[in-house]
């Protein structure tokens, strides 16, 4: 198989959010998979309701999930290529003009339900003559065009619903342009696939018939070529069913990074949810690409719980290695010999990445140490052993303890970890201790 090349779709009419991040993870998990391209195109046809500052912000949060684009387009940019492709279908009688206003076709569509017929376009505007259209156009309409579909039963293999076929008598020929001139989404899209050599659509459910369509018009413009493979994923809904789009702004990848969340943890969520594979933490996305197929996708729809990621976030930091966090770390000054031992000592206790910085604290800087059982400490900090610590010093120092106290469990314990670390709870206090060291917990234990 050559190499596959995928694409994202985004309208740049808005932030990224957890539901249309899933096809733009499935594309590029695909891409990463099968060693192939993915492309990133702004649909931004629409110039009223697309932006840059969305593009941009699109951007940025694809790249905080760690999707890497090998090409970026912009719809806007490429109209001539659309023209050229509407006059060719136009020369060939495919795509004609039509002059009804919104009012006429529902009424007609209002008859036709009466009559118990398809609400099916009924090619009208075929059957008008050059005097009727100038006659039209005199009294300032202008047309819409659409595409005649070819008739019969449109087939594809679809890589998560199987097979699937829609008889194309179901369909009205679809509107490819406004009377204003401006384009719909469906005829730039196809000439686009074609121009860059998309070979697999990958995009949610809703756009499945859409798929009838845009074969039909891979064919016409396309003829010596196969159509794209497509394959569409269920979509991502609320943990009562309902669209996430409603909520978009508190799921927007945005906001989800300044809560804190892990990018691996929204985009192991955004992935395995509706799947055959539990929702578990990843360590890359190259990793995921490995283990995950398409076919894995369940064909009802994905119920996401937003508490999945909280909890995600916290399993995902605790099975990162030093090395995949060292830049984060660096970041925060986190840096020196003691940086990798203090990653692996805590990382299982973090809610968010930034907690390091207060575990950070604890053995680098000043903490305010809570005193309980000052008989305890004072005994503690009488056997405080000599440097150089190491993971079997804590255990040592609290056995003679225990021996020398009477105390034993939390009485023991829980003075010890609030003099040393100024938290009820936290990492093992035998990774702790070493980094800690020798002259601050000396001083910790003694009240300073
Ligand atoms: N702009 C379209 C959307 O966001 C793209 C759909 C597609 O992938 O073809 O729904």
């Amino acid at each position: 198989m050559t190499s596959p090349i995928v694409r994202f779709a985004p309208s740049p009419t808005g932030r990224l959010h957890i539901g249309n991040a899933r096809p733009a993870l499935l594309n590029y998990l695909y891409a990463l998979a099968h060693n192939g391209r993915f492309v990133l195109r702004f649909d931004d046809t629409d110039l009223a309701r697309s932006s840059e500052e969305f593009a941009q912000a699109i951007e940025v949060d694809l790249s905080w999930l760690g999707v890497a684009p090998h090409l970026t387009l912009r719809q806007s940019r490429r109209v001539a290529l659309y023209d050229a492709a509407a006059g060719a279908l136009r020369d060939s009688g495919q795509l004609y003009p039509c002059y009804e206003t919104p009012d006429e076709l529902e009424k007609r569509r209002k008859l036709q339900q009466a009559r118990g017929l398809p609400p099916v376009y009924d090619r009208a505007a075929l059957r008008l003559t050059a005097d009727e259209r100038a006659r039209l156009e005199a009294e300032g309409r202008r047309p819409h065009w659409r595409f005649r579909l070819e008739p019969g039963v449109v087939a594809w293999r679809d890589l998560v619903r199987g097979d699937c076929a829609i008889d194309c008598a179901s369909l009205s020929d679809p509107v490819l342009l406004r009377e204003d001139g401006s384009y719909l989404y469906t005829l730039p899209s196809v000439v686009d696939d074609i121009d860059v050599g998309i070979t697999h659509v990958i995009r949610g459910e809703d756009h499945v018939t859409n798929t009838a369509v845009q074969i039909r018009l891979f064919e016409a413009l396309a003829p010596a070529h196969r159509p794209p493979v497509f394959a569409h994923h269920n979509l991502l809904v609320g943990s009562s069913g309902e669209a996430l789009s409603k909520r978009s702004g508190a799921l927007s990848i945005g906001s989800l990074r300044e809560e804190g969340y892990e990018a691996l943890a929204v985009a192991a969520v955004a992935v395995l949810t509706g799947s055959s594979d539990s929702v578990h933490p990843i360590r890359s996305l190259a990793e995921l690409a490995k283990e995950f197929d398409l076919a894995h996708l369940s064909r009802n729809a994905a119920r996401f719980d937003p508490a999945d990621l909280g909890s995600l976030t916290h399993r995902t930091l605790a099975r990162l290695d030093y090395d995949d966090v060292r830049e984060r770390l660096e970041a925060h000054e986190i840096v020196g010999f003691k940086a990798e031992p203090f990653w692996l000592a805590v990382r299982g206790n973090l809610t968010r990445f930034a907690d390091v910085l207060e575990w950070w604290r604890v053995v680098e800087g000043e903490i305010a140490p809570v005193r309980e059982d000052a008989d305890l400490l004072a005994a503690a900090l009488a056997s405080l052993p000599q440097e150089p610590f190491d993971e079997t010093t804590w255990g040592a120092w609290t056995a003679a303890l225990k021996a020398t106290t009477g105390r034993k469990g939390k009485a023991l314990f829980h003075p010890l970890r609030l003099a040393l670390t100024g938290a009820e709870n936290g990492p093992e206090l035998s990774l702790l201790l070493p980094l800690i060291g020798h002259a601050r917990a000396a001083a910790r234990l003694a009240g300073g």
